[in-house]
């Protein structure tokens, strides 16, 4: 059993074009991952989702930013790091 030519040249290439159009949108997660982290002058980051009018907005969210790394608003993913003064 064999395809038409046309059929086999054809299909593998509108595979090709679904895969690149697909990988060229990123996901919510992958957005947010390229914002950098937010610098916060003390301890406790205050997160209510929308900054400069951007976004919906969430609950206010105190996060903890005794970690060297950045912690992560648990509602909309934005990272805050603490920033240290010497
Ligand atoms: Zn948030």
């Amino acid at each position: 059993m064999s395809l038409p030519e046309s059929a086999g040249k054809t299909a593998p290439l509108r595979f090709r074009v679904w895969l690149c159009s697909d990988t060229s949108k990123k996901s919510p997660m992958e957005l947010i991952n390229e914002v950098p982290p937010i610098k916060v002058d003390g301890r406790i980051a205050v997160c209510e989702g929308a900054s400069e009018g951007v976004g919906l907005g969430h609950p206010i969210e105190y996060i903890c930013l005794d970690l060297e790394a950045p912690n992560v608003c648990k509602y909309c993913g934005l990272r805050y790091v603490q920033v240290h003064h010497h």
